[in-house]
């Protein structure tokens, strides 16, 4: 398996530290907003990488957190807190927009099909672990005490800006504000942890500390917790592009002067979803979330089609265009491996060696996609020509099954177009799905007294039904 690192700018032979054991970490999201469709394409292209590792035989440890405290409005310390800010945007406590959001984020991934990390932690859970840390860095001499902060000291710490290839002094850089009172002693030293004081004396999240009451700056909690839950040195970590700059190299200071060994093996790092030539984002405010996408009549799902259609590193511009062509495609794609179910004869021919051959190329090609650095466009491509190839229809639903493990489509969990809501196509009870198979017969033949007598035996059952323009919506009630 090759995967580009960031940190070499080279793609390179991915072998875990401890096979077949793969610990990855993921930047989580800032809680303070909503989940926008830019975050459905970083998380997607995650969910790809963790399926890849998964179907190369690995056993993948996925660890996200959830920032709910510490994050300001810039990344480099400046501003409000995100999630005060947010919390005054909707007039609630700071602990319930983390929640509500946090909440809504995975959510909007479930709809994505994203699987859930093995673990997911949040910041403000780890306050102890956080304050350990910072005790470190300050005996180990990388940190020091300002009557509003502890910074992180950027001069002890050799090789800095080995993740965004420049050397300390080439960095643009923001200047110190005195005029704020900040007594650090480079413009690039970061905050390890908030004192309640000065512009934050009125912070609603804090925690007592021996160096006062305070709060963790945003940086140092990824590195708590990627190493309580995965170990000093992780294999592969991951991140928004625009954590190259200033996250993740803070990360890797802090890390690795604390324990003196490398911090990450591989980084990752995701290329953005655009909306007319601009990163979609909260800040901005031209975000479309999943409901906005549903609301159009769009299944989420043909979203994480629309973003396997272009490589991760490169950017996609949304429009509402290609989003049409990304649902088309999924249905079609759908349509054909409807046509290969409705077709198994259950007993499997022998195959002719021409076949098998044909078979065995289109999974090594399949294979040899993914596992180079995630060509995915490539992968759906070879996808769609064994849909539409001539191998008999047992082993076709078999390989496009194996290919949809990693795809996320569920491609045979929606059976005519099915739409579904709270309930997967599997654990739909069996006579719900004759119910609805029949009503569709009886749209078909325009027989609407009896397509409104199914209609209210589905709902009987448990199931909302309605009809759109991708067959039928039904949600569990
Ligand atoms: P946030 O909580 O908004 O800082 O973002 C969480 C993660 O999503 C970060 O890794 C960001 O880089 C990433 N992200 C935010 N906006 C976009 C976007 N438009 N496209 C892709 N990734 C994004
Ligand atoms: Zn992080």
């Amino acid at each position: 398996m090759r995967i580009y690192n960031t940190l070499t700018r080279k793609i390179e032979k991915f072998i875990p530290l401890n096979p077949p054991k793969v610990g990855m970490y993921t930047c989580g999201q800032t809680v303070y907003d909503f989940t926008h469709i830019g975050h459905g394409r970083k998380y997607t292209n995650d969910d790809i990488l963790r399926r890849v590792l998964a179907n190369a035989g690995y056993d993948v440890i996925h660890v996200q957190n959830v920032t709910d405290v510490g994050h300001l409005v810039s990344d480099a310390d400046e501003g409000e807190d995100k999630l005060e800010k947010g919390a005054k945007k909707y007039g609630k406590t700071v602990w319930e927009v983390a929640d509500f959001y946090t909440n809504h984020f995975y959510n909007s991934l479930d709809k994505l099909n994203i699987l859930r990390p093995t673990i997911i932690c949040k910041a403000t859970d780890h306050i102890s672990e956080q304050i350990a840390l910072i005790k470190k860095l300050i005996e180990k001499g990388f940190a020091y005490d300002t009557p509003e902060a502890i910074y992180f000291d950027i001069s002890k710490f050799k090789g800095y800006g080995k993740l965004f290839g420049q050397n300390l002094n080439e960095k643009q850089t923001a200047r110190i504000d005195v005029q704020k009172g900040e007594h650090k002693k480079h413009p690039l030293d970061f905050v390890l942890w908030f004192k309640r004081v000065g512009r934050f004396a009125d912070h609603a999240m804090h925690w007592k500390s021996s160096w006062g009451d305070g709060f963790p700056g945003w940086h140092i909690e990824c590195s708590a917790m990627s190493m309580k839950y995965l170990g000093e040195t992780i294999d592969i970590h991951t991140g928004g592009e625009d954590h190259i700059s200033v996250h993740h190299p803070n990360e890797i200071a802090q890390s690795e002067a604390a324990t003196g060994k490398p911090f990450v093996r591989f980084w990752v790092h995701h290329t953005f979803l655009m909306v007319d030539g601009r990163k979609m984002s909260k800040s901005l405010n031209n975000f479309y979330r999943v409901e906005d996408v549903e609301g159009k009549g769009f299944e989420p799902l043909s979203l994480r089609y629309l973003y396997l259609t272009t490589h991760y590193r490169k950017q996609l511009n949304f429009t509402w265009e290609s989003l049409n062509a990304a649902q088309e495609g999924l249905n079609n794609l759908r349509k054909l491996c409807c046509k290969v179910s409705d077709t198994l004869q259950g007993k499997r021919s022998v195959l002719s060696a021409e076949k098998l051959t044909k078979i065995q190329v289109y999974s090594q090609r399949f294979k040899t996609a993914i596992e180079n650095d995630l060509q995915m466009p490539e992968a759906l491509a070879i996808a769609w020509e064994v849909a539409k190839s001539n191998i008999p229809s047992p082993d076709k639903r078999d390989l496009i099954a194996d290919f949809d493990q990693v795809l996320g489509f569920d491609l045979f969990n929606h059976r005519k177009g099915y739409t579904l809501k709270g309930v997967t196509f599997s654990e739909l009870p069996n006579d719900v799905k004759k119910l609805v198979d029949a009503r569709e017969t009886a749209r078909k033949d325009q027989d609407w007294k009896l397509s409104d007598q199914l209609r209210d035996k589905i709902l009987a059952s448990g199931y909302k039904i309605e009809d759109s323009s991708n067959g039928p919506k039904l949600q569990k009630i």
